[in-house]
């Protein structure tokens, strides 16, 4: 059996984590839903060249930790969501229940092992 509050528990918590590092790096667009990395705060106006490297750089490796992390919380927040369905903790593709280690390991987890994502 299923302990979906302890699941429950554990998404919520990785819900929270991925959201503040997603906040330290970006804005969610409300229009897109997505989430895009913030420039930083431009201080001196007369900023040189390797200043505008800088911050190109930042803004570049923000934007590509916003591309791994944003899906995972979609996921989660997904798992939330179908977490009272009956489909909760069922393969996406064989439709049997998901291994509870599985689960355990990874709240958000849509296959089984045999049918492992990717
Ligand atoms: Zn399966």
């Amino acid at each position: 059996m299923l302990d979906k509050t302890k699941i429950k528990d554990k998404l919520e918590k990785e819900r929270d984590i991925l959201l503040e590092e997603l906040r330290d790096m970006g804005k969610l667009n409300p229009e897109t839903n997505e989430w895009e990395a913030t420039p930083e705060a431009q201080d001196f106006p007369e900023t040189d060249q390797n200043d505008m490297a800088d911050r190109f750089e930042d803004f570049e490796a923000k934007s590509s930790m916003i591309k791994t992390l944003s899906p995972r919380l979609n996921n989660i927040l997904r798992a939330l969501k179908g977490l009272n369905k009956e489909t909760f903790g069922k393969c996406d593709v064989c439709k049997k229940d998901i291994e509870v280690g599985r689960l355990d390991a990874n709240p958000a987890a849509r296959t089984c092992k045999k049918h492992l994502e990717g």
